[in-house]
């Protein structure tokens, strides 16, 4: 997959969509509301974008944001990274 963020395709027809609108909902979910670019097709929705899993920890995380690790995260080698400059006694 490439860093390129892939368009919403829409529910019905599967093609893709143009996001008209955003709006931040809470800290962690935006609202963006889609519209098909299939001209036969014409849905218009709104959809959630909220982060659910963490797969590469931030290195400035904000202590407000809470959003768990995927599974797939080597928690020992996090943690020994989050504390690699504190002195252990
Ligand atoms: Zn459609």
């Amino acid at each position: 997959m490439s860093g390129v963020m892939r368009r919403i395709p829409c529910p019905h027809c599967k093609r893709p969509t143009h996001v008209r609108k955003t709006i931040q909902i809470t800290a962690t979910c935006r609202e963006v509301t889609c519209h098909c670019t299939n001209e036969q097709c014409g849905c218009v929705f709104v959809a959630e974008i909220t982060p659910v899993r963490i797969l590469s920890p931030s290195a400035i995380p904000d202590p407000g944001i809470f959003i768990p690790l995927s599974r797939h995260v080597d928690v020992d080698r996090v943690t020994d990274d989050l504390f690699k400059d504190v002195k252990r006694v």
